[in-house]
């Protein structure tokens, strides 16, 4: 079953007893395939207004249907938010990008193979309590293990914008923050704190900061089209050679993207050299409690953030 919505309203009082949302359906198409979804699909791609990019006093307002293309390509928001759009003109690729819209990147669904198999259950679905991938095959999962799935979170974006204290502006709930989003990753069942009826409209990034360093970069098992094992965005504000402000996010290591936050503390008041950096990347890996098959993962954690500070003061 299908419904085309019109207008925000049509759309949330459709999804309020049942159903998903689809913006750019590159998420969603996969998933109807493998017989894993909520009927009725509705349609929100033509609801008008909701792909503007507006630049204000206070920051910028980004509609949830813009697509990742758009917002990775342009001028204005390169300049401003470098640590968002460098990793939205490189995830997936260029024809998912052309699809793929701000708010369904932070709302796609796991890619857990346990989750997206048709015929197996998991706590996820809601058809099991038992997760298949803990006890089995997870060397794709979490080193962070906050929580009883231990699928990455599959947002690049939700992982950019932490960095920037960015807010959501959600049906219902007015504006909430992106840690909020997605909550502490206690629930098995979800990627986000959205409940039924509630959808994304718009994005609010803060006022920019002049001269910001930013640097993102992940690793991968192959150059395109694939999530990544291990990614790290990162902002650095100087003060002649004084770090005076740090933000850095992790993704693909735990079931929700978060904020290095004891690494932030340790960068900010030191000088931005080659021994501040090796004791940030050290420490980036202090709360890691890997899974058996993830070991791996930490390596390559601190290789990245080490890789993304040197990146950051080397921009001009
Ligand atoms: C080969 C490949 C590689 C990829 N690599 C990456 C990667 O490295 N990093 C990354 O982040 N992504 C990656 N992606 C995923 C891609 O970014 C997502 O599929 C895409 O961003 C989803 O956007 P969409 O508009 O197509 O969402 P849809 O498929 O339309 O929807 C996805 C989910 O979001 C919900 N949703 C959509 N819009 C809203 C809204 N406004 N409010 C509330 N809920 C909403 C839908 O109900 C659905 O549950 C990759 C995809 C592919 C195919
Ligand atoms: S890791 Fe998460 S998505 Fe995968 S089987 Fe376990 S609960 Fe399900």
């Amino acid at each position: 079953m299908h419904i085309q919505a019109k207008s925000i309203e049509e759309a949330v009082r459709a999804h309020s007893t049942e159903g998903e949302f689809r913006a750019g359906g590159t998420d969603v198409q996969e998933r109807i395939r493998a017989g894993n979804l909520s009927l009725p699909i509705i349609d929100i791609q033509s609801i008008a207004v909701l792909d503007e990019i507006e630049f204000h006093e206070s920051g910028t307002t980004i509609g949830a249907l813009t697509t990742l293309e758009s917002i990775g390509n342009h001028d204005q928001l390169q300049r401003d938010y470098p640590a968002f759009t460098l990793p939205t003109r490189t995830l997936a690729t260029p024809q998912i990008r052309n699809f793929a819209t701000l708010g369904g990147s932070l709302c796609q669904r796991t890619r857990c193979w346990y989750y997206r198999h048709p015929e197996l259950g998991c706590p996820k679905k809601g058809n099991s309590d038992t997760c298949l991938a803990r006890d089995g095959n997870h060397q794709r999962g979490v080193c962070f293990d906050f929580g009883p799935c231990v699928a990455p979170h599959p947002s690049s974006v939700g992982c950019a914008l932490l960095t920037y204290d960015a807010q959501v502006e959600v049906t219902g709930r007015g504006k909430i923050s992106i840690g909020d989003l997605y909550g502490d990753g206690s629930d098995p069942t979800r990627e986000h704190t959205l409940e039924k009826g509630q959808m994304i409209t718009h994005v609010h990034l803060p006022k920019a900061i002049e001269n910001e360093k930013a640097a993102y970069y992940r690793m991968m098992s192959r150059k395109w089209a694939e999530w990544p094992a291990v990614e790290v965005v990162t902002r650095l504000m100087l003060d002649g050679n004084v770090i005076s402000d740090a933000k850095l996010s992790l993704g693909a290591v735990a079931n929700i993207p978060f904020r290095l936050t004891e690494v932030e503390e340790l960068l900010i008041g030191n000088p931005a050299n080659d021994d501040t950096f090796q004791s940030a990347a050290q420490l980036s890996v202090a709360r890691a409690n890997p899974l058996p098959q993830t070991g791996h993962k930490l390596k390559m954690v601190v290789a990245c953030v080490l890789h993304t500070l040197q990146q950051a003061v080397a921009t001009t």
